[in-house]
């Protein structure tokens, strides 16, 4: 029998609520799979202030770094806004990324059949839409030294920041995307400005040369611009992306619209070696919290990237996403997907609908 160690962080506002069903998915998926999952559940972000002063106490660190891998649901709420930046409950993901060495972050765009109409575009463009976009995660412009702004003798200023990548680090996260591409539709597409930035040139050489150990992964280029004009043109062309921290900010967020709803989304962070933590997109919805409103299929689809991508169970994953589809064609729906014809039920029985559907 396989057996997992989950740190579970449930976090703030509507975070209990979609672990909550989200734990409910694993168990499930643990009974027919004939796994083992020793979940540990853990407060973070404001939860975690109130309780013992800190966004992310030692303790749970701790366990996050001793973990197979950490699920989280959200932090922050308008209780916490007043304080001070370095003890604010964001201040417990940045941490949790630095010090388990998330250095790539997986961001999935799925249009599902049933909910093509909940997108900006036209059906007839996102229909289909399943494109995995993946984003350095820990180097680039946000990270890259020098940076800030001084004043000018002449009494102006001067803004720095700094797009850095060295080759190691660009050998990785490509490494990561080539991996992402093989599982799926093996068709990668690097995003950069290798005509005006150089960083992005070498990214572009290295990501080449990377390609070379991937003979059966079909590698192309592209120029950020294009890409952001692409996405919305034609995105059904892209599998995997893969792009430095700033375009991926972007693009991912790009990305994101075209499926038409935040409650969806779920992403992946890893690491080298075995690191990673698994989350929703949004935030901790403060205006539905406690109101078993909440869309949990996001956090749910979470657990499904993370049997995909930490514990090599991609038939179970598999059975998840299977499972959510089929919700989403038997016509149920959270409030935040809801549309006329369909019916609107709350988080708790979104969560019970899925598991259903995976016990058969
Ligand atoms: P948000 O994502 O929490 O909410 C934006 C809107 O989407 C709200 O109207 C909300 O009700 C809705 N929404 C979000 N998730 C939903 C779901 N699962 N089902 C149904 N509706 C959903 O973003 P925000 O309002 O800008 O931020 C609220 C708090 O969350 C802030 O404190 C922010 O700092 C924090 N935040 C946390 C994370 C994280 O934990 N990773 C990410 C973003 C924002």
């Amino acid at each position: 029998m396989k057996s997992f160690k989950i740190l579970a962080l449930p976090g703030d506002g509507i975070g209990p609520e979609i672990m909550k069903e989200a734990l409910r998915v694993i168990s499930a998926t643990g009974k027919r799979h004939a796994a083992s999952f020793s979940i540990e559940e853990r407060p973070v972000g404001g939860a975690s202030i109130d309780g013992c002063g800190v966004p992310l106490a030692d303790e749970v660190l701790k366990l996050a770094l001793l973990s197979d891998c950490v699920l989280l649901g959200a932090v922050g709420g308008p209780k916490w806004e007043g304080l001070d930046y370095s003890i604010r409950p964001e201040r417990a993901l940045l941490a949790l990324r630095k010090e388990l060495g998330l250095f790539a972050n997986l961001r999935p765009a799925r249009v599902y059949g049933a909910l093509a109409d909940s997108s900006t575009l036209k059906r007839e463009v996102v229909s289909g839409v399943d494109i995995m976009v993946v984003r350095e995660l820990t180097g680039g412009l946000y990270f890259g030294v020098p940076r800030g702004v001084e004043k000018l003798p002449d009494g102006t200023e001067r803004g720095v920041n700094t797009l850095v990548y060295t080759t190691p680090e660009i050998e990785r996260i490509a490494r990561v995307a080539f991996d992402v591409a093989r599982k799926r539709g093996k068709r990668l597409t690097s995003v950069d400005k290798a005509n005006v930035l150089e960083t992005t040139e070498l990214w572009r050489r290295v990501v080449t040369r990377v390609a070379v150990g991937y003979p059966d992964v079909a590698l192309s280029h592209m120029y950020v611009d294009n890409c952001a004009m692409q996405l919305v043109r034609n995105p059904r062309q892209f599998d995997v992306i893969v792009t430095e921290n700033t375009f991926g900010d972007i693009l991912s967020d790009e990305a994101a619209m075209l499926t038409g709803s935040i409650g969806m989304l779920p992403s992946a962070s890893l690491g080298a070696g075995r690191h990673a933590m698994y989350e929703p997109i949004h935030g901790s919805a403060p205006d539905i919290a406690g109101k078993d409103v909440a869309n949990p299929i996001a956090t749910i689809l979470s657990v499904a990237m993370m049997l995909k991508h930490s514990l090599d169970m991609d038939e179970a994953a598999g059975e998840i996403e299977s499972a959510v589809e089929r919700v989403l064609d038997r016509g149920l729906r959270t409030a935040d997907i809801y549309q006329a014809g369909t019916r609107r039920i709350g988080c708790r029985e979104m969560g019970e609908a899925v598991v259903s559907e995976i016990d058969g």
